[in-house]
């Protein structure tokens, strides 16, 4: 009966090989490589990893399976330099995050994320609103700061951004807060006067603090794919963008963005947005994304 059972086991193993095992043969790895550019990771990354595949597996019989382990092993390689925390400097009351991206990027609701962790960490923090420009965005970022519990400094619609976050950068060291959150306009569609607007913010926090802001975090939304390239670069030349936070990674979004972004412009991924809720941000895991990433 055992005997039986084994050889059964035998035929059914080599009945599904013959259907998932094939000779990875050059058509086989060009298919791969449009699947990966299909999915965001970029030119380079699907070259490489194909390439690796090709050299270690040409011609031999290969699963699905193990090519997507294989993938993921090179991706989560490509990830792990950036996968980095934000971690405040302990010298710094407050640590000023200065936090940019285009409108609808997820910029208020990661602050109203961030802010709440820091908070559970036992920080005291500020938040400045200050995307002056949008009412609805002071509204909405004042509506985060009570769900975290953290006041939110807000100025009356059209009001200037810098001198707001002076104000709250004053504000913030009288009231020995350990964090400033600082939100910022994403009107794209204006660059020269977003850029402007950005970079008096820090000059005149500079007034105060010669070495604000600590942080500088982009806010990406992982849904536009490969826009978000183009976002990187904008930011870049605004502001020293020292981190980013990938949001919009739960439901259908094509995260392989990230792997493009991580491979080209070697920008920490501080967290990611997961949710709407105030909890669904993540610490950025490279080997638990890669593998997610490939299914
Ligand atoms: P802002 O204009 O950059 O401040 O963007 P918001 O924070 O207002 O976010 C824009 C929209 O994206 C809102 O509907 C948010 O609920 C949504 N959003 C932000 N982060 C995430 C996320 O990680 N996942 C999902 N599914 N939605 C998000």
């Amino acid at each position: 009966k055992e005997g039986l059972s084994k050889s059964t086991q035998r035929i059914t193993q080599s009945i599904t090989n013959l259907f998932v095992k094939k000779k990875l043969d050059q058509k086989t790895l060009d298919e791969l490589e449009e699947v990966l550019i299909q999915a965001d990771l970029g030119v380079p990354v699907a070259g490489r990893l194909v390439e690796n595949l090709r050299r270690t597996r040409f011609e031999k019989e290969v699963t699905d399976e193990e090519v997507r382990g294989a993938f993921a092993d090179d991706i989560a390689q490509i990830l792990t330099p950036v996968a980095q925390r934000l971690t405040l400097d302990p010298g710094r009351k407050p640590h000023v995050v200065l936090v940019v991206g285009v409108n609808g990027s997820g910029k208020t609701t990661t602050i109203g994320k961030l802010a709440k962790q820091f908070v559970e960490d036992g920080r005291k923090v500020l938040i400045a609103a200050g995307d002056t420009f949008r009412a609805a965005a002071v509204e909405q970022l004042k509506i985060w700061g009570e769900r975290a519990g953290v006041p939110v400094i807000a100025k009356a619609t059209g009001a200037d951004a810098a001198g707001l976050a002076f104000e709250a950068l004053e504000q913030a060291r009288a009231q020995g807060a350990d964090v400033l959150l600082i939100d910022t306009a994403g009107r794209l569609q204006n660059k020269t006067g977003l850029m402007e607007e950005l970079a008096k913010i820090v000059r005149v926090m500079r007034k105060l603090d010669s070495s604000a802001p600590h942080s500088c975090l982009l806010v990406l939304d992982a849904t536009v794919g490969q826009n978000a390239h183009n976002q990187v670069e904008v930011f870049r030349e605004m502001v020293a963008v020292d981190g980013l936070v990938v949001t919009k990674l739960d439901g259908s979004a094509k995260g392989g963005v990230l792997v493009a972004l991580a491979e080209r412009f070697q920008v920490p991924v501080v967290a990611i947005g997961v949710g709407e809720g105030i909890d669904d941000l993540r610490p950025f895991d490279a080997k638990q994304f890669a593998r997610s990433l490939m299914g």
